[in-house]
């Protein structure tokens, strides 16, 4: 009998946990993501599929393959994971962390969850459809990239500034973050799919004086200035704002958990959902956090600037807005500069797709249901969408109602449970087949 997806995922995510991927966010000290995306390169070629290797840097590797579909005419489904990981030290952890050590039920390592387990998955899918000769019924296409980790301007970023080409005909795309189980009793389980993401955009606050002796009495000192703007900005509480995504998302598990969750008093509803509140808490209103000062050279002497910088998170068609609130705390006499920027994503929780995510969790769960969300971090998904490809974070996986799931991302101990990823590989071939 021939191998199937099932049997070969565990090892396919073992060997890829094995391999140290760790992106530092320096260039120099980042490793591995060439000899990972030759490892799939090699997984994929061996039945048949062709790859591209494309290179933003060296060592830095991107792979795009494209699986030809049954209907050509039909707009494509981009099927995306990244490959870099972030860094680990083995000494917090009880394996070591580039091991794939497999016990007690689980693949322990850097990138279980994030997000080796579901690159793991779609090659698993893909090598079983090769070897059985099954079509699907559209053009699937593969991207597995570097650099998510760190901004992705080694990955999708410079994927779709410099290949957009490979993604013609993509509408839609599935990727990390969303798909995994939230257990509310035996018969229900909630899956949360991500359909929206907040934006980015980090900011350097230049303030400016008059340089000076430190004995003197200065009226016009730079960091004075600087340290004004930024402990108002720091205090500062954007007003809540609930998004569509937001607004669907409180209503379809107040449905589920037959509680009374207004999302018009977001913070209040919130506050009733217990673990879930970790992940959407701070989807209801913009973020400023302040995150870096620097000023001065020497004890005593006043330099004449001083700046911080502000990593701030802004809710889909609210970054305009956002902006001009934190004009006003930050006052006139304070520069802003944009550092980098990534726009927020959303799409509506709702077609052929979204109706196939449903339909293929249910299957190998009866107990299923999907619900959209806002996710406040970022993902491939926000270079991707600039293609204006539908983004939805769909990587499924079905999880012990017990397990800490978001604090594995990043986390000491990251690990997946082995029948969440098979379980992962019978949802998503199905979704795939009939998506
Ligand atoms: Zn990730």
């Amino acid at each position: 009998m021939d191998t199937t997806a099932v049997d070969e995922v565990v090892g396919l995510c073992r060997d890829l946990l094995r391999i140290d991927t760790t992106n530092t966010g320096d260039p120099r000290t980042t490793v591995g993501e060439r000899v990972a995306a030759e490892y799939v390169a090699s997984r994929l070629e061996e039945v048949g599929v062709e790859t591209t290797l494309l290179e933003s840097a060296p060592t830095r590797t991107n792979l795009v393959a494209r699986i030809p579909g049954a209907d050509p005419s039909r707009g494509a489904l981009l099927v995306h994971g990244h490959l870099d990981v972030v860094p680990a030290d083995p000494s917090e952890w009880s394996v070591h962390p580039f091991s794939g050590e497999e016990k007690d039920g689980y693949l322990w390592g850097r990138g279980a969850v994030d997000m080796k387990d579901f690159d793991a998955m779609v090659l698993a899918v893909v090598r079983e459809w090769k070897r059985v000769g099954y079509t699907p019924p559209r053009d699937i296409v593969l991207a597995y990239t570097a650099d998510e980790e760190a901004g992705m301007e080694y990955g999708s970023q410079w994927l779709v500034r410099n290949h957009a080409g490979l993604f013609d005909g993509v509408t839609e795309a599935i990727g990390e973050v969303g798909g995994y189980s939230y257990t509310v009793n035996d018969d229900l389980r909630l899956y949360l799919v991500q359909t929206a993401e907040k934006g980015l955009d980090w900011l350097r606050l230049h303030a400016h004086g008059r340089p000076g002796h430190g004995s003197f009495i200065h009226d016009d000192n730079a960091v004075t200035a600087l340290a004004e703007a930024v402990a108002r900005v720091g205090r500062h509480r954007f007003p809540t704002v609930v998004t569509p995504t937001v607004r669907q998302f409180l209503e379809q598990v107040s449905d589920a958990l037959q509680i009374d969750l207004d999302p018009d008093e977001p913070e209040l509803a919130i506050s009733k959902l217990g673990p879930i509140a970790n992940l959407i808490g701070a989807t209801i209103r913009n973020t400023a956090n302040p995150t870096r000062l620097e000023a001065g050279y020497k004890d005593n002497v006043i330099p004449g600037k001083a700046s911080a910088t502000i990593d701030c998170r802004t809710l889909p068609g609210h970054a305009d807005s956002f902006l001009a609130e934190l004009r006003d705390i930050i006052g006139p006499d304070v520069e802003i500069e944009h550092v980098h920027q990534q726009s927020a994503v959303e799409t509506s929780f709702d077609g052929d797709l979204v109706d196939a995510m449903g339909a293929a969790l249910r299957a190998e769960d009866p107990g299923a249901r999907t619900v959209p969300y806002l996710m406040s971090g970022g993902t491939d998904a926000k270079a991707f969408a600039t293609l204006g490809i539908r983004c939805f974070g769909f990587a499924p996986l079905r999880l012990p109602p017990d397990l800490n799931f978001s604090a594995l991302f990043h986390g000491i101990d990251e690990r997946v449970p082995t029948e969440g990823l098979k379980f992962g590989v019978r949802v998503l071939d199905r979704l795939l087949r009939n998506s």
